[in-house]
């Protein structure tokens, strides 16, 4: 089922969460046990995250480096499949524009219809680490809003190839992403506004929002879309502190403000099983506020470690 269609049913707000695959090499029992240990909450679809290559510089042994490709964690397709095969839960794949060609971004598309997969989360995608800013694949797509527009021509059949001209419609529900406290990229909060009434425009059917640590910032972030005819659902992201390191990593990495009541109190924990006390507190609190609010469901980043998530799912739903 599409996510817009549990939205649309649900008389309640709804409960799902983000995994990453395993990295490569890594066995998938320990992402089904992560799993296992949510499906009591009833998840109504989970994400899966796609993570594009990296380049890695080799020692050659002679003073030389190679530069090599890798992806550290594929499978990201059989990833949501095998999901939804084991345990009947609808999938979210990630489809990013970084690294991929048109083509390559129509080819995934076609497997993911093929395997019953009925949502996609468009993204553009963050810069390869070892580059300071986002490079498209020179037959790519450079914003997310021009991905979603793809995936929309392929939801009226309208493929990459002309000679298709009978092709079958695929029927994605799409999904954007969103940033309550801005992208770190625009310039101001108005043009951010503007590229995301693009991506709505284009076809995006749902907003997911970065991570955030103060209920305000979101409450006013749906008001400023309502203000700019952003009328789609908006799935407040959540993710409970777990370490003394996150008062500067997350800040650092997502680009959000932690607000000072609450570094105050992880600074005053002795260890991280306090912080993971503090942060799974206020995620509770951020929850049964963000319930009370109306938001249509609430996406838990796990970083695929459950506990945390866990723990506030279970006096939350
Ligand atoms: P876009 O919407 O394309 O925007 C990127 C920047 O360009 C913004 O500053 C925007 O204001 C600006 N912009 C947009 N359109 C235009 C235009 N037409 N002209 C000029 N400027 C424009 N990354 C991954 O690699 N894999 C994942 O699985 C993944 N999952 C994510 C899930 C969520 C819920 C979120 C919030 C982020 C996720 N990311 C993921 C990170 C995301 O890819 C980065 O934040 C990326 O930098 C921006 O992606 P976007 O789709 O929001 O980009």
């Amino acid at each position: 089922m599409k996510v817009i269609e549990h939205i649309q049913r649900a008389t309640q707000t709804l409960f799902t969460f983000e995994i990453l695959p395993p990295k490569k090499g890594e066995n998938i029992n320990t992402l089904f046990s992560h799993i296992d240990s949510m499906m009591e909450f009833k998840p109504s679809f989970i994400d899966v995250t796609y993570h594009r290559e990296e380049y890695v510089y080799k020692e050659m042994g002679n003073g030389m480096l190679k530069k090599t490709v890798t992806r550290k964690r594929p499978g990201t397709v059989g990833i949501c499949a095998a999901i939804q095969n084991r345990y009947g839960v609808d999938t979210v794949p990630h489809v990013i524009c970084g690294g991929f060609s048109k083509e390559d971004t129509e080819n995934m598309l076609i497997d993911l219809d093929f395997l019953g997969i009925q949502n996609v989360l468009i993204l553009r995608g963050d810069p390869v680490k070892s580059e300071s800013g986002f490079v498209p694949h020179p037959d790519g797509h450079c914003y997310a809003s021009e991905m979603i527009g793809q995936v929309n021509n392929m939801n009226r059949g309208v493929y990459l190839d002309e000679d298709l001209p009978e092709a079958t419609p695929t029927d994605f529900c799409i999904g954007a992403a969103a940033y309550p406290e801005k992208h770190f990229e625009a310039p101001n909060h108005e043009t951010d506004f503007e590229y995301l009434k693009q991506k709505v425009a284009a076809g995006a059917e749902f907003i997911v929002t970065q991570m955030f640590f103060d209920n305000q910032v979101y409450f006013r972030f749906v008001d400023q879309c309502r203000a700019h005819d952003i009328a789609v659902p908006i799935i407040p992201g959540l993710k409970p502190m777990a370490t003394l390191n996150h008062l500067t990593v997350l800040p650092q990495f997502f680009h959000l403000d932690i607000p000072d009541v609450l570094a105050k109190e992880v600074r005053k924990c002795k260890d991280n099983k306090q912080v993971k006390d503090v942060g799974v507190a206020w995620c509770v609190q951020q929850c049964k506020e963000l319930i009370d609010f109306g938001a249509p469901v609430l996406h838990f980043y796990t970083m695929s470690k459950s506990e945390l998530v866990k723990r506030v799912a279970e006096q939350v739903f």
